[in-house]
């Protein structure tokens, strides 16, 4: 199928995207990598009647280390993060969440912005933005926004956008070196939306869990993060009592939706055991 019949402006300025975005208001959809919203729009699931491309506006794509935050341009496209773009844990940690979005062609357009403005529930970024408590940074026409990820995901395919508003920039805590960061997911085949995703990030202090962080992707309709498995975490030696403690948490705590690939049970199953291994790797990192 084709798409329904849309208006299609290519600005080449963010001052003339957001002015676009505020002279449509919700008739208007950002086009960035178009992975998710091309084929919405092909099997008529999306609509819009104007796109706004914000490819040729300068300036948005590109990751730059800003004090002790790592900026992210929304137009940054998945396969940049396959090669370090920072030092530290997040170094190491980025390049493996990445490798797990879809295939090389849709990591070749696909967009840092575009996941985090899409939200689906079991996309790997909006997983690793809960984890480390990202900051989503929107423009308008009438100014700029930062939203927490914790107020930014709202439930499935939506978020705290606004009318006339596009995501600018993502900003992550760039991590020292008392971090330890582990992701893993479970799908039925290699590039498939993962079932269930984990990311964990624990921070040490004299062999000891001082802080800890861990989002799950994939279990109900927006990521989470486990914060009574977190709880169960602090202070307490790495190893399997406290790893196995903090996941059987994590699997209580949530009641996952089930989906044609996996009933309710079984993910909750996967729960446990995502939970676990991203607290293995985190500490094998
Ligand atoms: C076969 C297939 C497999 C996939 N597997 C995975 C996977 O395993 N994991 C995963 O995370 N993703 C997966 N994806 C989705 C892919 O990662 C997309 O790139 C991503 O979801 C959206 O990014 P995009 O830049 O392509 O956005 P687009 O498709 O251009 O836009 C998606 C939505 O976000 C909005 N949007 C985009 N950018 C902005 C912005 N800057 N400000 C405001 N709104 C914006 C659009 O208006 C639209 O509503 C898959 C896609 C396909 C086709």
């Amino acid at each position: 199928m084709k798409p329904a019949a849309f208006d299609y402006f290519a600005p080449r300025s963010i001052e003339e995207a957001t002015a676009l975005l505020g002279e449509h208001g919700g008739e208007a959809r950002v086009l960035a990598g178009g992975q998710s919203l091309v084929p919405a729009m092909n099997f008529r699931l999306a609509r819009p009647a104007v796109l706004i491309d914000i490819n040729n506006v300068p300036g948005l794509a590109g990751v730059r280390e800003d004090g002790g935050m790592l900026s992210i341009g929304a137009l940054t496209r998945h396969v940049v993060f396959e090669r370090p773009v920072t030092s530290g844990p997040l170094a190491k940690l980025l390049p493996v969440v990445a490798h797990n979005i879809a295939h090389l062609p849709i990591r070749m357009r696909g967009t840092f912005g575009g996941s985090i403005a899409h939200a689906d529930p079991a996309a790997e970024w909006c997983a690793l933005a809960r984890a480390l408590d990202a900051e989503i940074v929107v423009r308008s026409a009438g100014g700029s926004r930062t939203i927490p990820a914790s107020d930014w995901f709202r439930s499935i395919f939506t978020t705290d956008i606004r009318d006339g508003e596009m995501v600018a920039e993502v900003r992550l805590p760039r991590l020292d070196d008392s971090w330890r960061c582990g992701f893993v997911e479970f799908n039925r085949r290699a590039g498939d939306f993962a079932l269930v995703s984990a990311i964990a990030a624990l921070r040490m202090e004299a062999g000891r869990i001082r802080e800890a962080r861990l989002a799950l992707g994939g279990v109900v309709d927006k990521p989470v993060r486990a914060g009574a498995a977190e709880a169960l975490l602090i202070g307490e030696k790495p190893g399997d009592a406290a790893f196995r403690a903090a996941a059987d948490a994590a699997r209580a705590a949530f009641e996952p939706f089930g989906d044609i690939h996996a009933d309710a049970e079984y993910k909750s199953e996967l729960i446990a055991v995502m939970a676990r291994r991203a607290l293995e790797r985190a500490m094998a990192a």
